[in-house]
């Protein structure tokens, strides 16, 4: 499937990887929207939010979690995003989780 996030989750394309497990995989984002931008995968391909398995969910938050906590900003806070379809903004259909922190965020969403 031409597909980027499953080719990175494969090795096809590079990425700055921050942490790596047997369901899933954290990456830096390549476009940083923040000091710290990852973005968490699930290995096997799922288009969005509305077609994920519960328990791939929930790994994918924990990882989220995980990395706020590895890369510094779990005590000053950070925020976990899915975008998901047009309106939602969403650009890459392989369901991703995205950690921003780093600075404080505006709210609501543009
Ligand atoms: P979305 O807009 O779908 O919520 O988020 C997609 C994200 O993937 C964007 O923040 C974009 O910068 C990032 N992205 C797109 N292509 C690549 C890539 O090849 N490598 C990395 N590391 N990030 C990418
Ligand atoms: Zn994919």
């Amino acid at each position: 499937m031409d597909c980027i996030f499953c080719k990175i989750a494969n090795g096809e394309i590079p990425s700055a990887k921050v942490y790596e497990d047997e369901l899933c995989l954290a990456f830096k984002d390549i476009e940083p929207a923040a000091p710290v931008h990852i973005l968490v995968v699930p290995k096997a391909h799922c288009a969005s939010v509305l077609e994920a398995d519960e328990a791939v969910l929930g790994h994918l938050m924990a990882v989220a979690a995980k990395v706020a906590r590895e890369n510094g900003v779990a005590e000053a806070g950070f925020r976990c995003v899915v975008n998901t379809g047009a309106d939602g903004g969403q650009s890459v259909p392989h369901l991703h989780v995205h950690v921003l922190g780093g600075r404080s965020l505006a709210w609501p969403p543009g």
